[in-house]
């Protein structure tokens, strides 16, 4: 199994877990052109994605979905209340009934299955063309809506579901957005459990069981108390960050992993990390001190996760 984070940060958050067998996007916050650049770079085959999987809403985590979905004619996995709230924010102006909305998907649905019984040409093509990217979001007819996806599946924080030989544990956390939620994805054929949770205002007890015999953890390591508080945020947005549907600050993330991390982990990427409130150094140094007591032999390696560029992949 492999993690590769292709970004992480307030200006986008995307990561591949794949198995052998399966290889899915857990969120989507780059344009559509840079995830399949980025994900080139890393020798991740875009046209060999399952599906994408969201976390919530946030731009940072949403932003490139549809037109990466559409490109790749690959289901989207919301929870119902994310997906509302992401086609409720880019359509604005319009308020929908719960009724309206129900209408809505079902014509989006009849539609997916027409086209699905008709291919068009350019539906049969194969995906895996080289210019795949190029001018991804340019070449779409300017009537495209951008709300519309090929295929949605709804799952419920705490309902496992599966996609090809992954395992996944959606699992809510404490943030500020409609139904955010973390994943553990456990592959039983290579015995292997990796997660993401990022965007935790803090962590409630269900966030830290869930991530309990992972190997592999994308865990959120924000901001650095003191540089936040004498930071260039306005008052309101540092209350934001700090409050408990906010975010994670190094000092909590040192906290867990001292008090209740179970120390079974190969890596730990500390992710989310503020361009303004923290330095990586300050972050990778408090998380290694916490660390000080556990097993270095047989893992708890601590990377960073960056926004520009990705990580090399994480295999085991
Ligand atoms: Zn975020
Ligand atoms: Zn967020």
């Amino acid at each position: 199994m492999r993690m590769t984070v292709l970004a992480s940060g307030s200006k986008g958050n995307s990561t591949v877990i794949a198995s052998a067998r399966t290889r899915i996007l857990v969120d989507a916050g780059l344009s559509c052109r840079e995830l399949l650049r980025r994900m080139r770079l890393v020798g991740e085959d875009p046209a060999e994605l399952s599906a994408v999987l969201i976390t919530h809403e946030h731009q940072d985590h949403i932003a490139g979905v549809g037109t990466l979905a559409r490109k790749l004619r690959i289901p989207v996995f919301f929870t119902e209340s994310t997906h509302r709230a992401w086609v409720r924010s880019l359509t604005p102006r319009t308020t929908m009934t719960y009724a309206q909305w129900l209408d809505k998907m079902q014509a989006e649905k009849e539609l997916a299955q027409r086209a699905a019984l008709e291919p068009s040409a350019t539906e049969a093509g194969p995906v895996a063309e080289v210019d795949l990217c190029a001018g991804a979001e340019a070449d779409e007819a300017p009537r495209t809506d951008p709300t519309s996806l090929p295929d949605v599946q709804y799952f419920r924080s705490g309902q496992d579901f599966q996609i090809g030989d992954l395992h996944i544990t959606p699992f809510t956390i404490p943030h500020d957005a409609a139904d955010p939620c973390g994943f553990v994805v456990h592959c039983p054929a290579e015995g292997i459990r990796m997660a993401v949770a990022t965007d935790l205002g803090y962590m409630p007890p269900n966030v830290k069981a869930a991530l309990k015999g992972t190997d592999v953890l994308l865990l959120e390591s924000n901001h650095d108390l003191e540089m936040l508080k004498d930071g260039p945020y306005p008052w309101s947005v540092k209350q934001r960050v700090l409050s408990r549907v906010g975010h994670q600050s190094n000092h909590a993330t040192a906290e867990f992993l001292a008090r209740d991390y179970d120390g079974g982990a190969h890596t730990i990427v500390l992710g989310h990390l503020s361009e303004q409130n923290n330095n990586p150094a300050l972050a990778l140094l408090a998380a290694q001190e916490a660390l000080g007591h556990k097993p270095k032999l047989l893992g708890n390696r601590v990377v960073l996760a960056e926004q520009g560029l990705p990580l090399d992949p994480i295999r085991l």
